[in-house]
């Protein structure tokens, strides 16, 4: 089989495995609905092959390479009945690029290919129609002058423009034969001019100096740029596709058009597209004419006069139905076809998958599913679990009117509207008044997060999709717009400056995280439905995975969110951020402040009724499934009063002067926090910090158990473990604290007891801590800072570079890398084999992020835990891992 050329109608090109490798997207269309028999202009494929010999023969095509391809035309020409540079009867030619993947960047489609000064006149005589002759040849000397001889396209346009107001007219429909006559001379001159080079008047010549520029921009900077933003090899190549012309441009029983099998945008069964009466090619995109709909229904619902197609040519429309049918029949999926008429005469000219919304993809899938075109697991595969994401929060009712006036990075999706603060204090002091605001700060810190939770929305204006507000907004499912550089913050003046205007605190604005629009005002938004299809496909995924879904949390609200989006569990529940409410950090900073041992029990029995508190709400949220509670984490400087009227407050509680306070918080600095006194080593030299914990936790269960209320089970997390011998100390104390409260209670409460592994000793040593421990639960944020040896929170100063000089193709923070992967995957064997019942679960970011999901289910984890607004998209993903375990 000779695998360099392909006929659209030979039977060859279905013996290919994976058509799309050889003949591109395109290319492996257009000869699959050639052999379904549809209306296809007769034409060829020269394979991704041949463009790997045209590298290889010095950028030139051979000669066996072009005797065949003339072999090819005099196919097309038989099949048509025109010659190709007759002088009576014209072929003309379309050249299109195709690669595997639709790649914008690639060369730009040449249309009317094989005129001349000689053939257009010929074209004007068989058509009795000069003036679409004439229009056609300036198409073709302006797309070919611009794609392959490279003059640049505005040359060409400002000709037209100056030619038109001379000529006192606004369209180019305006324009008669002897108008395009002068032009096209014009344009001819404009060629010369920028490149020493006539316009050729050889039809081959032409012919194949478009193959030829087709592959040479497969290696232009605007499709390498684009290759390497998708991770697209370059040893893929391109197709091209050289195909008989069909004119929409011949009069008005003729049109061009591009049309959806369903609803786009929202996954009706109705087709969805435009045309233009007498144009060709992309006039339906340009912008240049406004088309027209295709269904009556559209333009009925648009209140639009023009007619529809389903109008104007009820008899094509009925053709092109009757195709769109069974095109989605065919290739089972949703199709977005463009396609021409000519005298009345429908040709289709391509077919793919249509993009869609989110919402859209949702509906779709669950009506192929209804139809029996695909079965659940085809459904449950079809939908991107991270476009779910904009399903699960507001959107904006782009129907109302958005004045856009800055844009940053859509950090955490969803839009909200509010007063603009400068401060959390702000925020927090609006939120008591029940007032809606943005929090806008440069970048945000672990002090911001009270008022990013008073906040309605986050907006920094420095800072990454990784930065601490996108990470700390997208965990509690705050909307954020992150980083924009187009504003410009005065704190002291209370005010912030984009190009075109200023914003003073308590000015009310919009952010659209979803998409990163800062809107001036209110924008009316929509609220998300978690209910019907959508409820329907997330059933499917539940029967499908194995993973359990659990979420992050600890406030009521989020807990509740979290169950209403179906979580089983909390997978990891901070108990520092209980902390931080205004009315415990004054006894948190007296309990970290106190000097003796006696002061510190005091403060602690005046935090602990407030753990209870929270643990006994957030227990009987999640009543009947497990919750893990870590015990203390962060450095407790962290908790330290900062201002001075904050110093003075402490000093009053303590009964000690202000000058002690300010020494004992100097004692308390650390050069490296992350790396410092945190974790289980805080529970090693304050057992009394997490012996109160304990309790709280206990005597909540206690209490739910003796008012016959139901609840969850406990299990308890040890933060930062790296020996066997701290989680053995550890898991003594908790244990020694479950016994005294069961005894002052008079009851028995069942519990697990184990640790994170987040430090890669602790992974390369499971096997001795699994003896202590009943769960590992994968920490992989800090897993990977202490893998790779770098801090999260400044890893924004060089992450760039990095992914620049590819040495991280992702950002891993946000998918699991390869070596934190192999820790993971050694803790989980070493662990099961000294504990072949402990339990795995992952309790980082990257419990949330689809692609470290099907890594986790490889692994052999029980478990996610993701914030509350992932955990839909972390069961679709769970289940499309399971369904894809044996490919990679
Ligand atoms: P893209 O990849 O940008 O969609 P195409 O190769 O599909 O580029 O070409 C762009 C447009 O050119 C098509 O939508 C179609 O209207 C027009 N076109 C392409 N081939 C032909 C042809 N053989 N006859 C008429 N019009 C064509
Ligand atoms: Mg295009
Ligand atoms: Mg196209």
């Amino acid at each position: 089989m000779n695998n360099l050329i392909f006929n659209f109608k030979s039977k060859d090109s279905k013996k290919i495995k994976n058509p799309k490798n050889l003949l591109g997207g395109k290319g492996a269309n257009l000869s699959e609905m050639g052999r379904m028999g549809l209306p296809v202009p007769p034409g060829f494929t020269i394979s991704t092959k041949v463009c790997e010999i045209f590298y290889k023969d010095k950028k030139k095509l051979n000669s066996k390479l072009t005797n065949q391809i003339k072999k090819e035309i005099k196919k097309i020409e038989k099949d048509v009945s025109k010659k190709f540079g007759d002088l009576k009867n014209p072929l003309l030619l379309s050249v299109r690029s195709g690669a595997r993947v639709s790649m914008p960047g690639m060369m730009d489609t040449i249309l009317n290919l094989g005129l001349n000064d000689k053939t257009v006149v010929a074209l004007a005589n068989k058509t009795s129609n000069g003036r679409f002759a004439k229009d056609s040849y300036r198409r073709f000397i302006q797309m070919y002058g611009n794609v392959v001889m490279g003059v640049e396209s505005y040359n060409f346009e400002e000709l037209i423009e100056n030619y038109k107001l001379t000529k006192g007219v606004l369209l180019d429909t305006d324009l008669d034969e002897e108008d395009w006559d002068g032009l096209i001379n014009d344009f001819k001159n404009v060629v010369k001019e920028k490149t020493s080079k006539d316009f050729p008047q050889d039809v081959y010549h032409q012919l194949f100096g478009a193959i030829s520029a087709v592959f040479l921009s497969w290696e232009s900077k605007r499709a390498k740029v684009y290759r390497k933003l998708n991770q697209i090899p370059s040893e893929w190549g391109t197709a091209v596709n050289v195909q008989s012309m069909v004119f929409g441009n011949m009069g008005n029983d003729c049109a061009t058009g591009v049309v959806f099998t369903r609803n786009p945008s929202d996954g009706s069964n109705d087709i969805y597209g435009e045309y233009l009466i007498n144009a060709q090619g992309e006039d339906v995109v340009a912008g240049t004419r406004t088309p027209q709909y295709i269904t009556k229904k559209a333009r009925k619902e648009a209140k639009v006069v023009d007619a529809s197609m389903e109008e104007s040519m009820p008899e094509v429309y009925h053709k092109l139905y009757k195709i769109l049918k069974k095109l989605e029949k065919h290739y089972k999926d949703m199709q977005d076809v463009e396609f021409t008429v000519e005298s009345n005469k429908l040709w289709i000219l391509q077919t793919r998958s249509g993009k869609r919304t989110s919402k859209s993809a949702v509906k779709i899938a669950v009506d192929m599913v209804r139809e029996k075109l695909i079965n659940k697991n085809d459904a449950v595969l079809r939908v991107d679990p991270n476009s779910l994401d904009t399903l699960l929060h507001p959107t904006l009712d782009e129907r109302s009117s958005i004045k856009v006036i800055a844009n940053g990075l859509p950090a955490s999706p969803g839009a909200v509207s509010g007063k603009v603060v400068f401060s959390s204090e702000e925020a927090e002091r609006l939120n008591e008044m029940m007032q809606d605001t943005i929090l806008v700060r440069v970048e945000t810190s672990p002090e911001d997060i009270q008022g990013m939770h008073a906040a309605k929305g986050i907006l920094t204006s420095r800072g990454g999709m990784t930065s601490h507000a996108a990470v700390v907004a997208r965990g509690m499912g705050r909307p954020c717009v992150s980083g924009s550089s187009e504003i410009e913050i005065n704190y002291d003046k209370k005010v912030f400056k984009t190009s075109s205007t200023e914003i003073k605190e308590g000015e009310t604005i919009t952010i659209d995280g979803s998409t990163g629009r800062i809107i001036l005002g209110t924008v009316p938004t929509i609220k998300p439905e978690i209910s019907g299809d959508f409820s329907k496909l997330m059933s499917w995924a539940d029967k499908i995975r194995k993973l359990k879904v659990r979420t992050n949390s600890e406030t009521p609200l989020d807990t509740q969110t979290a169950r209403d989006f179906g979580a089983e569990g909390i997978g990891l529940c901070r108990t520092e951020h209980m902390f931080f409410d205004e009315e415990r950090i004054l006894s948190v900073r007296e309990m970290i402040l106190s000097k003796t041992l006696d002061d510190r029990s005091n403060a602690l029995k005046k935090i602990l009724p407030h753990q209870k508190k929270d643990f006994m709400e957030i227990f009987k949220i999640m009543h009947g499934l497990p919750v893990t509670v870590r015990l203390l984490d962060p450095p407790l400087h962290e908790f330290l009063p900062k201002s001075d009227k904050e110093i003075s407050e402490v000093a009053n509680v303590v009964g000690s002067d202000k000058k002690d306070i300010e020494s004992r918080i100097e004692e308390l600095h650390e050069q490296n926090p992350m790396l410092g006194h945190r974790g289980c080593r805080l529970g090693i030299s304050f057992p009394e910090i997490y012996e109160m914990q304990c309790r709280a936790i206990f005597e909540a269960l206690a209490d739910l158990k003796k008012n016959k209320q139901k609840f969850a089970f406990p299990e308890i997390m040890i933060p930062l473990v790296s020996t066997e011998a701290e989680i053995k100390i550890m898991k003594d104390l908790v244990i020694n604290t479950a016994r005294k409260v069961q005894k002052e209670n008079k009851t028995k409460i069942e519990f697990l007891v184990g640790t994170m592994i987040e430090l890669p000793r602790a992974a390369i040593k499971a096997d001795d801590i699994a003896k202590h421990a009943e769960f590992f639960s994968f920490g992989t944020n800090d897993l990977t800072q202490t893998t790779f040896g770098i801090s999260r929170d400044d890893s924004g100063k060089f992450l760039n570079d990095y992914i620049d000089n590819k040495i991280f193709t992702i950002d891993p923070f946000v998918s699991i890398d390869d070596g934190v992967k192999d820790l993971v995957e050694i803790a989980v064997s070493k662990g099961k084999k000294q504990n072949k019942k402990i339990k795995l679960g992952i309790c980082g970011e990257h419990g949330g992020d689809p692609k470290s999901i099907k890594f986790c289910s490889k692994a052999g984890l029980n478990y996610v835990s993701c914030s509350p607004y992932r955990v839909p998209i972390a069961r679709l993903a769970a289940a499309q891992a399971e369904l894809t375990k044996n490919k990679n």
